[in-house]
């Protein structure tokens, strides 16, 4: 059986899958908080439990777990999440981290660890299994806490050399922009992750409660700042869909992540796309198949066919 697990900036979640031959075989999924313990310790005890209680409910031993996938929000060299987002992850050896992390389950764990950024792993699984089942050539952009990409050339998952390829999330789309924490101004994230719509609503608003992205799309058929702050960001997000198309000429982009679910972002969003393509008709731009579990799915995935892909 293969696990997986998608570290998000929100959440954490987990998968056991049985097979991915002939259609997907979900044992279990599960999520949890990825910051309610924001500590390298806490983190990987409470992640344990996850593990154990969804073990036990679905009376599997977990010397059945063959190999365990994790998706990163960072790029991810060997086994190393050299950039990221998540502070107590970043630089730390994971296959050392994580065979800690199983051996009170399974003392001399004997399987294979795989290492991907999050984004690669979800549009492996949309590839797959998902959206872009027969495309060859797809972006996968996931628009959540944070900005990711992933990229598949010719039926395979392109990483880059170092790990670092489709860091779409850290393209300048402003000039001068906000600051982002990977040390430029202006990345996408800023403006077009969950996080920063909230940020440019709430800031504007004079109220005191925090409105969540999906509040801001349901207000803004009647909310004034709502309806500015989101057609702002679907005029950002059309561009910058533009430079990526301009640059990879992909036959389908496939959106994951929160804001993804929000169908407003998609009427009219190919005219936009397609004013900043140089080629046109922009490709379709779709909403992934797989949900919230493209990520886990995906790195899940890894050990089945540990780079196989590649
Ligand atoms: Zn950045």
């Amino acid at each position: 059986m293969y696990l997986g697990i998608d570290i998000g900036g929100t959440k954490t979640e987990m998968c056991l899958i049985s097979s991915f031959k002939d259609k997907l075989e979900i044992v279990f999924r599960d999520r949890r908080p990825t910051q309610a313990d924001n500590t390298f310790t806490g983190y990987f005890d409470r992640l344990r439990e996850l593990l154990r209680k969804n073990l036990d409910k679905n009376k599997i031993s977990a010397a059945q777990i063959q190999s365990i996938g994790v998706g990163l929000p960072g790029a991810v060299q060997h086994s190393k999440m050299v950039q990221g987002s998540i502070p107590f992850l970043k630089g730390i050896d994971l296959q050392e981290a994580f065979s800690a992390w199983i051996s009170p389950l399974v003392p001399n764990f004997s399987g294979s660890f795989n290492f991907e950024n999050d984004a690669n792993c979800f549009v492996l699984a949309e590839y797959l299994f998902g959206a872009g089942k027969n495309q060859t050539n797809i972006v996968g952009i996931t628009l959540g806490t944070g900005v990711g990409g992933g990229i598949i050339i010719n039926g395979k998952l392109y990483a880059g050399s170092r790990g670092g390829a489709a860091e779409l999330g850290h393209i300048e789309v402003i000039k001068n922009g906000r600051e982002c924490y990977c040390g430029n101004f202006g990345c996408a994230e800023q403006y077009l992750s969950g996080k920063a719509l909230e940020f440019f609503y709430n800031s504007h608003s004079s109220g005191n409660v925090q409105v969540t992205a999906h509040e801001i799309f349901q207000l803004s058929s009647k909310n004034e700042i709502a309806s500015k702050v989101v057609s702002e960001y679907r005029k950002i997000l059309a561009r910058f869909l533009a430079d990526v198309i301009n640059m990879l000429d992909p036959s389908l982009i496939v959106l994951g992540g929160g804001v993804s679910s929000e169908k407003q972002i998609y009427s009219g969003l190919n005219e936009l796309v397609k004013d900043s393509s140089f080629i046109k008709p922009a490709p379709p731009i779709v909403q992934n198949e797989l949900g919230g579990s493209a990520g886990v799915i995906g790195a899940a995935y890894l050990g089945f066919n540990e780079r196989g892909f590649v």
